[in-house]
C-alpha cells in the first residue's frame, strides 16, 4: 500500500530532468495563437517546437507530446490532462478547429508551463516555514460519517506532517493544535502575519455522492478562470493575494497531488485531479498555497481506509515528500534560456 522510496526517488528525477530537457526551449520558437469564442489558443505544434518534444502522435482524439523524460497527454474536447502520469483539469477543453489542435492559453500559461518549468517561479524555493492548516474543527466538524469525523482526520494528519516535517528542518505553524474553532478568516491572518517567506498547506477529507472517491488538489483560480464548477462571473478577475503565487501554487499542487497518491498507493484511490477555485484561503493566504482533499468520508470502501490510521500516515508522508521535492524543483537553475 505505501510508496517505495526508490519510486519517489524515480518520480523525483524524472521531473529535474524534464527540467533540465525543456528548459532548452527553443529560442525562436513563437506560440502560433487561434482564437475560438474570444479566447485564445496556442496551437500543439507550435508547443511541441517550443517545448523541444520530438515527437507527437495522434490516436483518434488522444494525442501524445513525447520526451525523453516527459510525456504529455491531451484529449480534443476534454478538460483533463496529463504530464508524467499526473492529472490536471484545464478551464478549458482541447479544441480541433481549421485543421490545428489548441489548448487554451491561460491554461498554457497558469498550469502547464509553471509544471514544466517550476525553476522560473522567482525565489520560490526559499522558505523554510510551512503553514499545515487542518481544516474544520470546534463546532465545525467538517464532514461526518459513522466512523469519525473530518476535524479529527484533519488535526491527525497535521500532526503527522508536523513531525515529519520538523525531523527535516522545517519550522512548522500550526492554525490550529486541538479541536478548536477558527474562521478563515483568521487562519488567512495567522499565516499572513509571518513575517518569513512559508507555504500554506490545508488539510481536508471530502463528502459527497456515495459513488465519489478519491484524491483532488486544489489551486487558486488565476485571474479570469472561474471558481471550480461555474462560469466566469466579472468578480473572477479581481486580482486576489494568493494570485501572486499563480505559478508556485501549481508547482506546489502538483508535488503535494502525485505525492499524496503515489503513498496511499494508486490502486487504492482514485485520481480526481489537479482543480482550481477560489476557496476563502487560497483566495487570501498570500503564500503558496494548495488545499488538498485526502479522500470521501462519504464512500463506503474510502470511508474504511481512511479510518485506517496507515492511509492517515500515507497522507501525511505524501505531503512531507512533496514539501522537499517541490523545494528542489523550484529551486533548480538551469541559466540562459527563452521565457514565453
Ligand atoms: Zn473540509
Amino acid at each position: 500500500m505505501f510508496c517505495h522510496l526508490n519510486r519517489l526517488h524515480r518520480w523525483l528525477t524524472r521531473w529535474i530532468l524534464s527540467l533540465v530537457c525543456v528548459s532548452m526551449v527553443h529560442a525562436q520558437a513563437q506560440w502560433d495563437l487561434m482564437q475560438l469564442d474570444g479566447r485564445d489558443y496556442v496551437s500543439l505544434t507550435s508547443l511541441k517546437a517550443f517545448y523541444n518534444f520530438p515527437s507527437m502522435k495522434r490516436e483518434g482524439n488522444n494525442l501524445t507530446l513525447e520526451g525523453k523524460n516527459l510525456i504529455f497527454k491531451l484529449k480534443v474536447g476534454d478538460q483533463e490532462v496529463t504530464l508524467n502520469g499526473v492529472k490536471f483539469i484545464c478551464t478549458y477543453p482541447v479544441i480541433e478547429s481549421g485543421g490545428k489542435i489548441g489548448i487554451s492559453r491561460i491554461d498554457l500559461t497558469k498550469l502547464i508551463d509553471p509544471v514544466l518549468r517550476p525553476s522560473y517561479i522567482p525565489n520560490a524555493g526559499n522558505f523554510r516555514t510551512v503553514v499545515i492548516d487542518a481544516g474544520h474543527g470546534g463546532k465545525d466538524s467538517g464532514a461526518v460519517n459513522a466512523y469519525n469525523t473530518e476535524k479529527a482526520y484533519n488535526l491527525r494528519v497535521a500532526q503527522e506532517l508536523k513531525t515529519l516535517l520538523t525531523a527535516k528542518g522545517f519550522k512548522c505553524v500550526m492554525t490550529r493544535s486541538s479541536d478548536i474553532y477558527l474562521t478563515l478568516q483568521e487562519r488567512v491572518e495567522l499565516a499572513n502575519a509571518l513575517k518569513e517567506s512559508a507555504i500554506f498547506i490545508s488539510i481536508h477529507f471530502n463528502a459527497g455522492g456515495r459513488a465519489a472517491r478519491g484524491v483532488e488538489t486544489f489551486t487558486l483560480s488565476p485571474q479570469g478562470v472561474a471558481h471550480y464548477g461555474q462560469g466566469v462571473k466579472s468578480t473572477d478577475f479581481q486580482a486576489r493575494n494568493g494570485n501572486l503565487n499563480d505559478s508556485a501554487n501549481v508547482a506546489l499542487a502538483t508535488a503535494v497531488h502525485s505525492q499524496v497518491i503515489r503513498n496511499i498507493g494508486k490502486e487504492n484511490t482514485f485520481d480526481r485531479g489537479i482543480k482550481r477555485a477560489r476557496y476563502s484561503v487560497l483566495t487570501g493566504v498570500k503564500h503558496p498555497a494548495i488545499l488538498v482533499e485526502g479522500g470521501f468520508m462519504s464512500h463506503p470502501y474510502e470511508a474504511r481506509l481512511i479510518e485506517n490510521p496507515k492511509y492517515l500516515s500515507a497522507v501525511a508522508r505524501g505531503i512531507s515528500d512533496a514539501v522537499t521535492l517541490y523545494q528542489k524543483a523550484v529551486s533548480y537553475r538551469k541559466p540562459a534560456a527563452t521565457k514565453p
